[in-house]
């Protein structure tokens, strides 16, 4: 068949057309750019969501994986950047306002303690800066190792985070030059689905594509099935129970899984009890202990047992009787296959409500009670998730470390100690191998609330990755220029 110039040329021309996205090379200012104008790949194939919130997962994920190849390919690092602060000032602009509905929504937490979850969330989680090049340059070449992105993950986010873990997966995540498709926690579905609709629009107001991030209306299992069978996902990425974690670490795709945690602290002899008491009020009550990791149980020993149950008194503790612990316990705590699980109708309530229920009434400034109970309670084993915090009297430090290391469970997630001594501090660290282990303050402070280092909501224990960032969302690529390469010496 003959083919005339002028035709080869009118083919190219229409091939060129087809591959070429409507987008145009990124420029540093932040400009409407023709992406907005023009309707997304996605749209133009009959794919229509609102600001990121579909019907169907399949068009979710659609989307997400037009934008994805967008991002990556046409938006620099430097855009990337700009793009995570436009999310950075949308989110501190509706703080109070998600802050409120999620209380009105999940009816756990408290209001004012979610204002400063949020605001270490938008402020200390880390942007593309965070992704470092290694180079190597010798006789053979240059080498060098970046961090690129997966492509498409899948985020599944809990009810006791739920826009915290949006903000903070969509900074670690899209700063990897990934999209994200996230089935939300159905117990906060409407606050989920307005915050990554103010964050989708933030994005595109700053010049970046539409539908970086996107979710269906409705969560489900099933969309999380579907998910993880599609091949335009590449990572599956889950905050939450060990229930979840182990669903997707049999889905047979590469994941990364944050689960559950106890969190455990010891005050041994030699710790400032007064420190420990003030700290472990503020840490146990914190959002009314609905965090994973928040100090759950004290294992303290005797040697300063009585200066610390007088302490945390002082500081605003209630202490409950035996009597009242053992009502307590039986309306709080469940039994299931031999373990113990927290009554969801009391995990996150304030202390003043779960008090209500066995006639105790507590002044309206107490946010924590106490107990005093054997180191196998109930209340110790399960991850109750509310204000009120078991104490156990040790016989000495080892003993304590036991205690503790059997009520995380292995875990590995949280543990702190309150002492003066480095051999006691450094001989727990090894014991009980958790990600976050704090001395001496609120195991807050191990994710910089109130505490140096940066903040992730989703913090990757039983896979290995730990305080997750964008470094943690992306896959190490080499690439090599051969010898000769560049060298000047
Ligand atoms: P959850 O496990 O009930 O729900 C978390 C998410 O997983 C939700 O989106 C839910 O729909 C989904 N899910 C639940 N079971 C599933 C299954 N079998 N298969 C697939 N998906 C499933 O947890 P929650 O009550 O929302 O949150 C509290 C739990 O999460 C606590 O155990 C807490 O310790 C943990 N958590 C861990 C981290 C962390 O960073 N490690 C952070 C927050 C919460």
């Amino acid at each position: 068949m003959d083919i005339s110039s002028q035709e080869i040329e009118a083919i190219v021309k229409q091939v060129l057309d087809r591959v070429r996205p409507a987008v145009p090379a990124v420029s540093a200012t932040p400009a409407v750019s023709a992406y907005q104008k023009t309707s997304s790949p996605a749209v133009s194939a009959g794919i229509r969501g609102e600001d990121g919130v579909f019907e169907r997962v399949e068009d979710a994920v659609e989307a997400a994986y037009q934008a994805q190849r967008v991002w990556a390919t046409r938006y620099k690092v430097e855009d990337r950047k700009r793009i995570v602060e436009a999310i950075r000032v949308c989110a501190r602009a509706h703080v109070e306002e998600w802050c409120r509905k999620i209380v009105e929504e999940t009816r756990m937490g408290r209001y004012e303690d979610k204002v400063e979850k949020h605001l270490a969330t938008i402020n200390k989680t880390p942007g593309p800066e965070c992704l470092t090049t290694e180079a190597l340059s010798g006789d053979h070449g240059l080498m060098l190792e970046e961090y690129a992105p997966f492509g498409v993950i899948c985020s599944i986010t809990p009810t006791t985070n739920p826009t915290e873990t949006i903000i903070n997966n969509t900074i670690s995540m899209i700063s990897g030059g990934n999209t994200v498709v996230f089935n939300v926690h159905p117990r906060a579905k409407r606050v989920s689905a307005e915050c990554l609709q103010a964050l989708n629009r933030a994005i595109v107001d700053a010049g970046g594509p539409a539908n970086l991030i996107t979710m269906t209306r409705e969560p489900s299992m099933e969309n999380i099935d579907k998910m993880a069978a599609n091949p335009k996902i590449r990572l599956m990425a889950g905050t939450g129970g060990m229930g979840m974690v182990n669903a997707l670490l049999r889905t047979g795709k590469k994941c990364i899984g944050a689960g559950a945690g106890n969190p455990p602290v010891i005050v041994d002899e030699t710790a400032d009890v007064e420190l420990a008491a003030k700290k472990i009020y503020e840490g146990a009550s914190f959002d009314n202990n609905i965090l994973c990791f928040a100090e759950k149980e004290a294992f303290v020993v005797e040697d300063n047992y009585d200066g610390f149950l007088y302490n945390i008194r002082k500081a605003g503790a209630y202490l409950l009787t035996p009597q009242q612990t053992e009502s307590l316990a039986r309306i709080c705590i469940q039994q299931k296959n031999g373990e113990y699980t927290a009554n969801k109708d009391y995990v996150g309530q304030d202390v003043a409500v779960i008090l209500k229920q066995i006639g105790v009434a507590v002044p309206a400034d107490c946010r924590l009670a106490v107990c005093e109970v054997d180191k196998d309670h109930p209340f110790v084993l399960a991850e109750q998730m509310m204000p009120i915090l078991p104490i156990v009297k040790c016989g000495s430090f080892e003993e304590a470390e036991e205690a503790a290391l059997a009520a995380e469970h292995g875990n590995r997630h949280t543990s702190s100690i309150f002492s003066k001594d480095v051999y006691h501090m450094t001989h727990f660290a090894r014991l009980i191998e958790t990600t976050i282990y704090v001395k001496n303050s609120c195991t807050k402070a191990g994710l910089g609330i109130g505490g140096e280092g940066f903040c992730t909501m989703t913090i990757a224990g039983p896979t290995g990755e730990g305080i997750t960032c964008a470094k943690s969302f992306c896959r190490r690529r080499r690439c090599m220029l051969a010898d000769g390469g560049l060298r000047i010496i």
